[in-house]
């Protein structure tokens, strides 16, 4: 009875890029409600406009139409500096390259979220180290992303991603780049690592055996997204 309204809610999201041959219509009403800390996982063949909704929703990218609330707010609806807070405090984002910062160490990249929310304290310091000892990495804080292994760097952007704790976790095809046995392992630790800090968790995949592990699943066709 006493329904809480969900956590995330898409409604009737649109995209219409300018091509060269005419407008192109890549997002043709997506709705998606979800509660918090449930798991989706997305596919859709390449150039379905899987990255563009998760930027969408992600506040990287802005929709031709339509609205998002999250967690209650209509963050689309903010100028840009409030959109940068906002998704700086609410929203993890774990892309197919790690984009982690060469010059810094693991710890430090992990700490890089906490910079505009007043610095890396002794708290956000210590949430680090345990991130990284739950993902394995409690070894390889000092080092820097060229001495570890790509799926070692997958779960430092993992881990970096989580360090504001954030209401949602967006994950871009976040095992693309990586062999099949490491991209498993990678794909395991997401959803649970998510399951344990409650955070919602979307997640963009090619591979059909990793959306197979999560409890809800659609597939981004003709710019909707259908169960699967
Ligand atoms: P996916 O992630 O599913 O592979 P994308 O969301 O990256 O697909 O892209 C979907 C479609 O939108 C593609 O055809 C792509 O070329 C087009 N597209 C993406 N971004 C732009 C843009 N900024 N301008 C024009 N077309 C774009
Ligand atoms: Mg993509």
């Amino acid at each position: 009875m006493n329904e809480s309204p969900p956590a995330l809610q898409l409604s009737q999201i649109t995209k219409r890029f300018a091509g060269t041959a005419g407008p192109l219509d890549i997002l043709n009403g997506v709705d998606l409600a979800m509660s918090g800390g449930e798991a989706v996982a997305v596919t859709g063949p390449s150039g379905s406009g899987k990255s563009t909704l998760l930027y969408i929703v992600g506040l990287l990218d802005e929709p031709t139409g339509g609205t998002l609330t999250i967690t209650g707010e209509q963050p689309l609806e903010f100028d840009t500096a409030a959109q940068a807070r906002f998704r700086n405090r609410n929203i993890g984002f774990v892309f197919q390259d790690h984009h982690l910062l060469p010059q810094l160490t693991v710890l430090e990249n992990v700490l890089i979220p906490t910079l505009p929310l007043g610095g890396a304290d002794a708290t956000a310091e210590t949430r680090a180290r345990q991130l990284l000892e739950r993902v394995g990495l409690g070894e390889r804080i000092d080092h820097r992303p060229a001495r570890i292994s790509g799926g070692e760097r997958q779960r430092v952007a993992v881990c970096r991603a989580l360090i504001n704790q954030p209401k949602l976790l967006l994950a871009d095809e976040p095992t693309g780049n990586l062999d099949q046995a490491t991209a498993e392992s990678v794909g395991s630790l997401l959803l649970e690592i998510a399951a344990e800090q409650q955070t919602m968790l979307i997640c963009v995949t090619h591979s059909l055996e990793l959306a197979g592990r999560f409890p809800r699943r659609y597939e981004l066709v003709g710019g909707r997204l259908e169960p699967r």
